[in-house]
């Protein structure tokens, strides 16, 4: 009764068993292994500088949970994935930060400055409390205009991509408050 192509009920289980001729490459992740020299220089050439204490907006991959950088490399067969501004806090400080998160007293989340005023190491619960005071709890998810965070981070990337614009990155970024024009121009 079944024809060419049909599957069979009782016989379903079978399409899940082992292929031995089908190699799946291993993807080993690691925690541990370092930066490679090539890695270091693929982040600094896709971040873009704003002039003087700017933010230093990272260009390359973005999280589409969280609306952070993303890079990944690879490095005697492990791979490792971090966040753009936790990686440039591993490049200034090593594995010393491994436990703290990096926060963004810019509230940027795509900046990779490390930097008092940009971004800094921290502990969870200030980086929380931090947020509160700057009236952006939750912003993991929202950005206060609609736009999920990692719509907002899309949106600056490609406002930046062609150079450093004052005018086209806080419209990306949703800086059209009166305070905000006053300190970008
Ligand atoms: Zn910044």
């Amino acid at each position: 009764m079944n024809t060419s192509g049909d599957v069979p009920l009782p016989g379903l289980e079978f399409a899940f068993q082992p292929r031995p001729d089908i190699v799946i490459p291993s993807r080993a992740y690691s925690s541990q292994i370092a930066p490679t020299a090539v890695t270091i220089e693929r982040f600094w050439n896709r971040v873009i500088k704003a002039p003087g204490n700017g933010c230093w907006i990272f260009t390359g991959a973005v999280s589409g949970g969280d609306g952070y950088g993303r890079i990944t490399w690879r490095s005697g067969g492990l791979s490792r994935t971090m966040s753009a501004h936790r990686f440039a806090l591993l490049l200034a400080y090593g594995d010393n930060t491994t436990g703290t998160v990096g926060e963004h007293r810019c509230n940027e989340p795509l900046c990779v400055r490390v930097d008092d005023a940009h971004v800094i190491p921290s502990t969870q619960t200030a980086n929380l409390r931090y947020a509160v005071a700057c009236g952006r709890a939750g912003a993991h998810r929202a950005t206060g205009d609609g736009r999920t965070r990692a719509e907002r981070s899309i949106a600056v990337r490609a406002a930046v991509l062609s150079g450093w614009d004052p005018i086209t990155y806080a419209h990306a970024a949703g800086h059209t408050g009166h305070a905000h024009t006053q300190r970008l121009f």
